[in-house]
């Protein structure tokens, strides 16, 4: 599993963040619990296990510390949504086979848990490559697309329930400017990345799979956020829930093509056979790419069935989790 590497792992949560009372939790007590809270994340209302199937509200790892900066990242797990097996229950995803009121309803759950009720969700088609896109909200003037090409243009359009608009369009990254606007990605074992500049007010969500760690895309991703003013070394990157190294076997060729990018990611099962931890693959990538902080979630999908849904284990017929990202209106400069 990934293991909380990285060049400057923040491992407390600030006594001075503010206390989620406006929110409709059943408290706002650090989560005990026999697995420890990681570093900078921190389950809200408590870890799924303690909030018990079917609590009022979802729970989810929030890094609780950049509230108070302005920025909500956070990532979703299965209970407190209203969704029938094998989607059961808060799974976020529209193209799995679930019924879209059902989907729509849990995004609206997350939404309001984490104070962004109303805002438009921006979401790509994932295609497990590197392209990233520029989110906009709707009749906001066009930007300036990074010479390099390191992300397309994309407007979050208007009509329509705010956590049902259409897929952007085909990438695996998204970025951000503007504030309140929900950047979502959407997983079951590959790794969601979070990315923030708080200082810059810049913020980014990447999906990180064996194709797209292949392909670069954790770099793409960051490399678009300081295309729009975010210090690499002043950028928070935050590894959600993936797949483990002690499930995730793969052939020799997936092996290959990742490891010799990133041999950080090369793992061994359980019981001993060749794997990944595509999760420690995105953490190497936003190591070498600079980032100033790293906070790394250290959860296997596979293993924590109660927790997350796992494409993996569950043999395709599963749900979607979501890493979800956004500037808080009216916060910042
Ligand atoms: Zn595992």
């Amino acid at each position: 599993m990934a293991g909380a590497a990285g060049p400057a792992v923040e491992g407390s949560m600030s006594g001075t963040s503010p206390a989620p009372s406006d929110r409709p939790s059943a408290g706002d007590r650090p989560a005990p619990g026999d697995r420890p809270a990681p570093a900078g994340l921190v389950w809200r209302p408590g870890p799924p296990e303690m909030v018990g199937p079917d609590p009022a509200w979802p729970p989810v790892l929030v890094a609780e510390d950049l509230l108070g900066a302005g920025v909500v990242a956070a990532f979703t797990s299965r209970p407190g949504g209203s969704s029938a097996p094998p989607f059961a229950s808060l799974n976020l995803g529209l193209a799995v086979g679930d019924d879209l009121r059902r989907v729509l309803a849990n995004r609206r759950r997350v939404a309001t848990v984490l104070g962004l009720a109303g805002h438009p969700w921006a979401l790509a088609r994932q295609v497990h490559g590197a392209t990233i896109l520029r989110v906009g909200s709707a009749g906001q003037g066009a930007g300036r697309p990074a010479a390099d090409g390191a992300w397309v243009e994309a407007r979050v359009p208007g009509p329509g329930p705010p956590e049902g608009k259409a897929p952007l369009g085909e990438a695996d990254g998204l970025v951000t400017t503007e504030a309140g606007v929900v950047l979502a990605v959407l997983t079951a074992d590959c790794a969601p990345v979070l990315l923030a500049d708080p200082a810059a007010r810049v913020v980014g969500a990447v999906h990180a799979g064996w194709r797209g760690l292949a392909a670069g895309v954790v770099e793409a991703g960051v490399a678009a956020l300081a295309a729009l003013g975010a210090a690499p070394a002043a950028t928070v990157g935050l590894v959600g829930p993936a797949v483990g190294g002690c499930c995730y076997e793969v052939g020799p060729d997936v092996r290959e093509a990742v490891g010799a990018r990133y041999p950080a990611a090369l793992a061994t099962t359980r019981d001993g056979r060749p794997a990944l931890d595509p999760a420690a693959g995105a953490a190497q990538a936003l190591e070498r790419a600079g980032i100033g902080q790293l906070r790394v979630a250290g959860e296997c999908t596979a293993d924590l069935a109660d927790r997350h849904f796992s494409h993996r284990r569950d043999h395709g017929r599963t749900g979607r989790q979501a890493g979800v990202i956004a500037l808080v209106p009216g916060a910042g400069r």
